[in-house]
């Protein structure tokens, strides 16, 4: 577990001082434009505005909404052309520029505090899957990668979500067995045979997971191949039931 966490605890503890004296000492500033607002994680009503929040009608397995009415329980053409392995995926907000300037900023511009801005998104975009959960598992980052970013996202966001509501949470269940290329650039199959075999269950854990009904949690859903594959490995470990939390949700063909 403390592989996750971004700075070893002494570090990190003194960062969160040095930290919590400058907030005394400057104004807070929203995550996304940079503009003074009243308190710390608080966006300003510009930037607000530039956030699409996912809203329903949207199709009742992966999430993904609809731009026009449709009945209720409807899926989308990916999910009728292909069944995913996760049974239920949701999203906070549509992966927009203002999204995205807020989810790079998180994992790459060292705005760990952001979780506190995100948190309530997540609290309501999965409420009804929350409702369900039994156990939470972050999405693995390669060993390489969190060496270079120092901090897995997924691992952050999950733990927030685990402590908020009191589920418990296995941030080692899920590990990658070999480094993928980045997915930018590569076709919907060319996706999903990049991760196919990348993950495996903990031996450790598995016997956690055999039954349990299991919430997996990452920044952003883009083509689903990374978190469907996830979902694969957690089923053939015996999960009843495989869902899906995101920050952000890329809603066009175009990843
Ligand atoms: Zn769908």
């Amino acid at each position: 577990m403390s592989e996750n966490l971004p700075f070893s605890p002494p570090f990190q503890r003194l960062r969160q001082l040095a930290l919590a004296a400058l907030d005394a000492l400057l104004p807070p500033r929203c995550l996304g434009s940079g503009k003074i607002v009243d308190a710390p994680g608080m966006l300003d009503a510009g930037f607000w505005g530039e956030l699409a929040f996912v809203s329903a009608p949207a199709c009742v397995c992966c999430g993904l909404p609809f731009s026009f009415a449709v009945a209720e329980g409807s899926l989308c053409a990916a999910c009728i052309d292909s069944a995913p392995e996760f049974d239920k995926a949701r999203a906070a907000v549509v992966y927009n520029d203002a999204s995205r300037q807020l989810i790079l900023d998180f994992k790459y511009g060292d705005k760990l505090h952001a979780v506190d801005t995100f948190l309530p998104w997540l609290r309501r975009a999965g409420a009804e899957m929350l409702a369900d959960t039994d156990l939470m598992i972050p999405v693995p980052l390669h060993r390489r990668r969190l060496w270079q970013r120092r901090f897995n996202q997924s691992a952050l966001l999950t733990r927030a979500i685990a402590r908020d509501t009191g589920l418990p949470c296995l941030p080692d269940a899920l590990c990658r067995k070999r480094h993928t290329v980045p997915q930018k650039g590569l076709s919907r199959s060319e996706r999903h045979l990049n991760v196919r075999g990348a993950f495996a269950v903990n031996p450790r854990d598995a016997g956690q997971i055999k039954g349990k009904r299991v919430m997996i949690v990452d920044d952003v859903f883009t083509s689903g191949a990374t978190l469907n594959e996830c979902a694969r490995i957690l089923k053939k470990a015996g999960a009843a039931e495989v869902f899906v939390l995101t920050l952000a949700r890329v809603t066009r063909e175009e990843f």
